[in-house]
């Protein structure tokens, strides 16, 4: 038979499933994970001690018991607040415990009122969860997918509805109350709905967590992490991406390939951290000078390739001829003292029915022909284009 009992241990079971997983989940270190671990511990205290009611006094069983569950749900909304990199407002969240402590103190040994100890507890959970999905939809991160956060916020609210709804069932209860009105339908309906509060809630945070993961995989396989280019993989699908682009929309596309200029000179004179200083700030000198739609990634090496959508060859040799002129004035500074460099770039522009193999053959080729021409300078495959962008003074 249904009864709060087996709720209750219903509930202790299934937060002890996700305190296992949340568990196995604490050593990968994300924020939020640890308090969503202490809301579920905190859920089997509070409901072991509201278990306990009649075989221990009324302070631990009654007080202690809603105290420990509120903990439960402050915790839950400081492993989210964490998670999106937001406060978890411990203060505030401690004054809400405060204030239902003050509660259910008067309401048990001032004035015995279980309806107001039911709304006092029902008004901070139905509030704090209300904050969740406030917190939840404001802050989920803009590059994910909405799902697992909206999934979230909705569940959130839900929940805080239930809240509301008991509360106010108990409010309406004739006065004075027997305790065996928590066996009626509509509150062991109620009840069972605040009992899967959190391990549903719990069940959304593991997706989230997932996701976060998910995404932490994709951006270290798609940057290189010494100096935060694309990897070489990551500009190849997007250099295919946008020639079927570049197909449908009629519109040009252009590749350079970047090479350091006796990088190994670097090496020698300034060390391998010197010469790792020097991509990295090759690397963030480039980013700030492409525009957003550009992508910059690391070929290898000192080896760089810059994808250009919407840009012509002559478009291309003035983007990488101002590149030249720039890291020609870049002064590296580190502990390993100064440097300066140059850059030898080809030029590309993708043709009709071209695949990137191709493409950045092509810019290869005319970079090998930089480097023999005497370094430090720009060349197109195309030897026309050069007139173009760059008529012969006399
Ligand atoms: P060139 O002007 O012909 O390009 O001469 P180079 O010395 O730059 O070219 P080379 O290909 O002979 O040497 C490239 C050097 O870059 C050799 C390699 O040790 C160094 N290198 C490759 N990757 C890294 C890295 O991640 N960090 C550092 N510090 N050096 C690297
Ligand atoms: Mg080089
Ligand atoms: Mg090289």
């Amino acid at each position: 038979m249904l009864t709060p009992a087996s709720i209750l241990i219903t509930t202790v079971l299934l937060s002890l499933a996700m305190v296992l997983v949340l568990g196995s989940l604490l050593r990968a270190e994300m924020a939020g994970v640890r308090e969503w671990f202490t809301s579920n511990l905190a859920v089997i205290g509070g409901l072991l001690l509201l278990g306990l009611r009649g075989l221990v006094p009324d302070f631990f069983s009654i007080v202690a018991a809603n105290l420990v569950l509120a903990l439960s749900t402050a915790c839950y909304y400081a492993g989210c607040a964490r998670f999106l990199g937001r406060p978890p407002h411990w203060l505030r969240l401690a004054a809400g415990i405060g204030a239902l402590a003050l509660a259910l103190t008067i309401w048990l040994y001032i004035d015995d009122n279980i309806p107001l100890r039911v709304l006092a507890t029902t008004t901070y959970t139905g509030i704090v969860c209300v904050a969740v999905a406030v917190l939840l939809l404001r802050h989920r991160p803009s590059t994910r997918r909405r799902y697992n956060y909206w999934f979230a916020a909705a569940l959130a609210l839900i929940f805080a509805l239930c809240q509301v709804a008991r509360g106010i069932h108990f409010i309406m209860l004739p006065l004075p109350s027997d305790p065996l009105i928590f066996h009626s339908t509509w509150n062991m309906a109620l009840l069972i709905v605040g009992a899967v509060i959190m391990p549903a809630m719990t069940m959304v945070a593991v997706m989230m967590i997932h996701d976060a993961m998910l995404a932490a995989a994709e951006d270290a396989a798609n940057h290189d992490h010494m100096t935060g280019a694309l990897s070489r993989k990551r500009l190849e699908t997007l250099a295919r991406e946008q020639i079927a682009n570049a197909v449908k929309a009629g519109r040009p596309l252009s590749l350079l390939i970047i090479d350091l200029d006796h990088f190994k000179h670097i090496n020698d004179n300034h060390g391998h951290a010197g010469g790792d200083t020097v991509l990295r700030e090759f690397v963030r000198m480039t980013r700030a000078s492409l525009r957003d739609s550009d992508a910059l990634g690391r070929m290898g090496g000192e080896e760089f390739a810059v994808l250009l959508p919407d840009t012509d060859t002559a478009g291309a040799l003035r983007i990488a001829e101002r590149l030249r002129e720039q890291t020609k004035m870049q002064l590296v500074i580190g502990a390993f003292g100064e440097c300066r460099y140059s850059i030898s770039a080809g030029v590309a522009s993708w043709r009709t029915g071209e695949t990137f193999d191709r493409l950045s053959m092509r810019a290869d080729r005319a970079l090998y022909t930089a480097k023999s021409a005497g370094r430090n300078r720009v060349l197109p495959d195309d030897v026309q284009a050069v007139d173009q962008a760059m008529p012969a003074t006399v």
